[in-house]
């Protein structure tokens, strides 16, 4: 396999991203970077977490910006996953990108709330801890043995409020039209921002051709999300590739298929990031894709895309 980064795929990326950025993708990931946890809340606290840590020879340290994350040197990853703060869920190993999604969704104790694509389940167990455990809390995974990792996941976590279905979720919509407060949408995509010179198996299965499928598939995943979503009710689109086909274009479509849905301005975090793309191949995307934010990877976070949906009440 060629070890260097598919051409079709930087050209693409020149045209998305800014040079740093690019840069970034083009510069193999350096060996210490250190790996980032969220601290589960439904079992213990940050410092908590920290002490306990540190009892095992782990130096876990806080994360600006991030008040449930933690961060382990690169040389301790393997301790941690040794631990039994990790074998008894009092953490979950996740990036920062993706601890970014449920606080932006903020879905409330006592709401009803579904995660579409839902495996294995970081996202699902940030939303529970928000939730403090109260409420209901759907999740859908197609894939059986995704499912049962996921089914794992929240009973290590302590998750009570979860009811996992094993289900396509683009048949959910029609199911249980106008049923859920908040609905979370990290859809399944091309990946592209695991995608890092020096590492041929994190684009063996790149092409063009995948992000078309994926497009396709979102675009349905995303109405079945917005038709389940009561009027009033919030969705979060989110995913790991930086293709506009699967984030901008997928939200263009969204919007020209239903009037009751806008785009909300999202506050971050961090400032490493770029608003949604308004053309793409010379060809305009809705406005109001502007809205949407692509998190641009750096040394502490991976690409991503964020968009908050809303329709009216
Ligand atoms: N939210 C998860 C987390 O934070 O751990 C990661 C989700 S991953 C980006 C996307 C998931 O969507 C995968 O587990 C994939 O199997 C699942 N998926 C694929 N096709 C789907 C479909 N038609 N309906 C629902 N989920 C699907």
């Amino acid at each position: 396999m060629p070890d260097e980064l598919p051409p079709a795929f930087l050209e693409r990326l020149a045209r998305i991203l800014p040079d740093a950025a690019l840069a970034h993708v083009r510069t193999p990931l350096a060996d210490d970077r250190p790996t980032w946890l969220r601290v589960n809340r439904l079992k213990t606290d940050p410092g908590a977490l920290m002490r306990e840590l540190a009892a095992e020879g782990i130096a876990a340290a806080p994360v600006p910006g991030f008040d449930d994350a933690l961060q382990v040197p690169a040389a301790q990853r393997r301790a941690l996953t040794e631990a039994p703060a990790f074998h008894e869920g009092r953490c979950y190993i996740q990036g920062l990108s993706s601890q970014l999604a449920a606080p932006l969704l903020a879905p409330q104790p006592g709401e009803t709330v579904l995660d579409l694509a839902a495996a294995p389940g970081g996202k699902t167990l940030h939303l529970a801890v928000l939730m403090q455990n109260h409420g209901r809390l759907s999740a859908v995974e197609p894939v059986k043995e995704r499912f049962f990792r996921l089914r794992a996941n929240l009973e290590r976590a302590g998750v009570t409020i979860a009811r996992t279905y094993l289900m396509d979720g683009r048949a959910v919509g029609r199911k249980v039209p106008g049923r859920f407060d908040r609905v979370l949408l990290d859809a399944p995509c091309s990946s592209e921002a695991r995608i890092r010179a020096g590492q041929p198996q994190s684009w063996a299965h790149w092409s063009e051709r995948k992000i078309a499928e994926q497009s396709h598939k979102q675009r349905r995943l995303l109405l079945a999300g917005l038709e389940a979503l009561r009027p009033g009710g919030r969705l979060l689109y989110c995913t790991c590739s930086f293709a506009p086909e699967e984030n901008e274009g997928v939200l263009s479509h969204a919007l020209r298929k239903r009037e009751d849905v806008t785009l909300l301005p999202l506050e971050l975090p961090v400032d490493n990031w770029q608003e949604g793309l308004t053309e793409w191949k010379g060809k305009p995307l809705d406005p109001r894709v502007r809205q949407a934010r692509r998190i641009l990877p750096n040394a502490r976070m991976d690409g991503f895309f964020l968009a908050l949906l809303e329709k009216s009440g």
